[in-house]
């Protein structure tokens, strides 16, 4: 069963009607973005506030989610939490890219807050600000000190590697 299903008959058409609903599961299917997915094995909790407006039912709340991927200079995993605010309308004819589905007197939070934690994914995680990040040359972790290569230039090396895909073969 979809935890993230909730059942809206008693908003439905009743303008100002109003009632927060909290849930919390797990999502289907993990979602990547570059490097960075939305896990599944965290809960998802979607805390909102659903209210009949004249066209549809509003949703106003935040959604927590967790993330992992691989530091983007030197490759280590690094995870994180996300926190988001949304506001979206479900609609019984949504609009693409505008609105969710209302049917049958039940609206799904888990796309709205998929959707949503999507967008807060970072895109280039770091497993912490001053990371060091691999050498160009040799290819050593720099965190765990200096490599025997001539200097590459201070932080311009970083720049170079954050553009770098270091999954590529060249
Ligand atoms: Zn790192
Ligand atoms: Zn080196």
């Amino acid at each position: 069963m979809n935890p993230f299903l909730v059942n809206v008959a008693d908003l439905v058409g009743r303008p100002g009607a109003r009632r927060r609903e909290r849930v919390e599961g797990r999502l289907a299917e993990p979602v990547t973005v570059v490097d960075s997915t939305l896990r599944t094995e965290v809960p998802v909790v979607v805390d909102t506030l659903l209210e009949w407006v004249s066209d549809g039912l509003l949703a106003t709340g935040t959604a927590d989610g967790a993330w992992d991927g691989p530091c983007r200079r030197c490759l280590r995993p690094v995870a994180g939490m996300l926190h988001v605010d949304f506001q979206e309308l479900f609609e019984p004819v949504p609009r693409d890219g505008e609105s969710y589905p209302l049917g049958h007197d039940r609206v799904d939070l888990e796309p709205l807050a998929r959707e949503s934690l999507v967008l807060d994914l970072p895109l280039v995680p770091l497993c912490r600000d001053d990371c060091r990040g691999l050498c160009p040359t040799c290819g050593a972790d720099l965190n765990e000190g200096d490599c025997q290569c001539p200097p590459a230039g201070g932080d311009t090396r970083w720049a170079a590697l954050d553009g770098l895909n270091l999954s590529g073969d060249d």
